[in-house]
C-alpha cells in the first residue's frame, strides 16, 4: 500500500554542514585560501570487513572513520552504529566535531565514525566481534595521541570498552585513553554518562538567566529517549520544568499535564519503547516536535526541523541535543519568528567536554570526584555560552552562526599559526 505520507525530501547532510560553515565564513571574511582547507575533511578511511555471525555465515559490513581537521589537537568524535550511515553523514559529523571542541575550547581537532549496520538486528556477541574488526581496521588513525573516539548513537561504555581492549591487545599493553565513554571500572570517568544532558541543562540555564527567564514550570517535549534524552528530562525535571511529551524510534507520547522521567524511563527499559505509557496520548516522532511545549529538545537524528514543520514549532528555546537536527532553512525561520535555538556545537558540547576530562584522568592515572567533573563542566559551558551569546549580540546574528563564528575562528587561527606544510 502507497505511504499517505507525503514524500519530503531530506537535504544532503554534508552539503548542510557546508553551508553553515560558508555562512560563518562570509561573517569572519575569511580568506579563499582557508576557506578551502577547512571546507573539506583532512581524512577519510573507508572499511568492509567480514564477521562471523552466530550462525557461522559470514556478513560484510562498511564502515568509515573521518577526520575533519586535527590543527588543534587530536581528532575527538564518536562512533555510530545505524543502518542509514553514509560517508557524507560521517563527514557532516567530523566537521561538526571540529567546531565543537572549538566553541568549547578543548584541544582536540573533529573526528567521527560510523557503521552501517542496525545492531538492534544482531546479537551481543555479533556486535562485539563487528566492534573488534571494525577497531582494528580504523586502528591505523586512533590513538590517545591521534584520535579518540566515543560513544555516539547506539554504541555505549560497552563498546568502548571492546575497542579499547582490541586497541590494547595489539599493542600488548592497556591503552585507556585510546577512547571515552569507558565503563567506570576501566578508566572511564564518573559524569560521563550524564554529560551531554548536564552540558545541554546548563546551556538552557544560561539562556535563562540572559532572557530573564528561569526553568521552573516550563513545558519540554523530546524527541528521542536514549542516553541525552531520558537524562535530561530528568535533569529539567529536577530544575522544575515539566515534561509533557518524549518520542524514541517507535514513537511518541503525550501528556499535557505532565510525564514523571523515571516512570517513562522505567517503561522504556521494560518495553523497549516510552511508546504505550499509560494516561499518554500517542503521538508520532514528527508531532512530537510541534506539540505545544515552552523547550523543544532535539536528542535524535538529523534533518528533524526542516523548513515544512519550522513554521509550526510552538516552543520558544530548541536545545539540540542532537547533532544537526535543524536544517539552515529551518533556522532561518525559527530565527525570523523569535524561536531561540541553542546550536548543537554548543548545546551538546558537554559529551565531548567530559570525554576531554576523561582522557586528562586517563593519561594523569588520576581521578577526579563526580563533583569535580560537574563544576568543570558548568564552567567550561557558561564560558563557551557567554561567548557565544556575545558574539550574538555583538553581530546581530543567530546563536548558531555565532557559535561558528567562534569556533571557525579558533580553527583557522590555529591552521595559520601552523602554517603549510611543507
Ligand atoms: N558523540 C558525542 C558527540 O557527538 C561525543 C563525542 C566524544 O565524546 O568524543 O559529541
Amino acid at each position: 500500500m502507497a505511504s499517505k505520507q507525503p514524500v519530503v525530501e531530506a537535504p544532503n547532510i554534508w552539503a548542510v554542514a557546508q553551508q553553515q560553515f560558508d555562512l560563518a565564513a562570509d561573517k569572519l571574511d575569511l580568506d579563499d585560501g582557508m576557506r578551502r582547507v577547512l571546507r573539506v575533511p583532512q581524512r577519510e578511511l573507508t572499511v568492509n570487513f567480514p564477521v562471523t555471525m552466530d550462525d557461522r555465515s559470514v556478513e560484510v559490513f562498511t564502515g568509515y572513520r573521518v577526520q575533519h581537521n586535527v590543527s588543534r589537537g587530536p581528532g575527538k568524535g564518536g562512533i555510530r552504529y545505524h543502518q542509514d550511515v553514509t560517508l557524507d553523514e560521517v563527514r557532516a559529523l567530523a566537521m561538526w566535531m571540529s567546531w565543537k571542541c572549538a566553541v568549547v575550547n578543548i584541544p582536540y581537532g573533529g573526528a567521527k565514525g560510523g557503521v552501517i549496520v542496525d545492531p538492534k538486528k544482531l546479537s551481543t556477541r555479533e556486535v562485539e566481534g563487528l566492534t573488534r574488526r571494525f577497531a582494528t581496521e580504523i586502528s591505523p588513525l586512533i590513538g590517545p595521541d591521534r584520535d579518540i573516539p566515543a560513544p555516539d548513537v547506539n554504541t555505549n561504555a560497552q563498546t568502548m570498552a571492546w575497542i579499547m581492549d582490541t586497541y590494547s591487545m595489539h599493542h600488548g599493553y592497556t591503552i585507556a585513553g585510546v577512547v571515552t565513554g569507558k565503563p567506570i571500572a576501566i578508566g572511564g570517568s564518573l559524569g560521563r554518562n550524564e554529560a551531554t544532558a548536564r552540558g545541554a541543562v546548563f546551556t538552557l540555564l544560561s539562556w535563562a538567566k540572559a532572557t530573564g527567564t528561569s526553568l521552573e514550570g516550563l513545558r519540554v517535549a523530546i524527541q528521542g529517549y536514549g542516553n541525552a534524552g531520558s537524562i535530561a528530562a530528568t535533569l529539567l525535571a529536577e530544575q522544575g520544568a515539566m515534561i509533557v511529551a518524549a518520542s524514541d524510534s517507535s514513537g511518541g507520547i503525550h501528556a499535557p499535564r505532565g510525564l514523571d522521567p523515571a516512570k517513562v524511563g522505567a517503561w522504556k527499559s521494560e518495553h523497549g519503547t516510552v511508546v504505550g505509557f499509560p494516561r499518554a496520548d500517542e503521538v508520532s516522532n514528527q508531532e512530537i516536535l510541534e506539540v505545544d511545549c515552552d523547550v523543544l529538545v532535539p536528542a535524535a537524528l538529523e534533518n528533524q526541523i526542516t523548513r515544512h514543520n519550522a513554521p509550526r514549532i510552538k516552543a520558544r528555546v530548541v536545545a539540540e541535543a542532537a547533532n544537526g537536527p535543524t536544517t539552515p532553512e529551518a533556522d532561518a525561520i525559527l530565527h525570523d519568528r523569535g524561536v531561540f535555538v541553542i546550536p548543537d556545537i554548543l548545546c551538546n558540547a558537554g559529551g565531548v567536554t567530559v570525554s576531554y576530562f576523561e582522557w586528562v584522568q586517563d593519561m594523569q592515572s588520576f581521578f577526579w570526584s563526580e563533583d569535580r567533573i560537574n563544576e568543570s563542566l558548568r564552567e567550561i559551558m557558561d564560558r563557551a555560552f557567554d561567548a557565544v551569546y556575545a558574539m550574538s549580540t555583538r553581530h546581530e546574528v543567530d546563536m548558531r552562526t555565532a557559535a561558528y563564528m567562534v569556533a571557525v575562528a579558533r580553527v583557522a587561527d590555529a591552521t595559520t599559526l601552523r602554517g603549510l606544510y611543507p
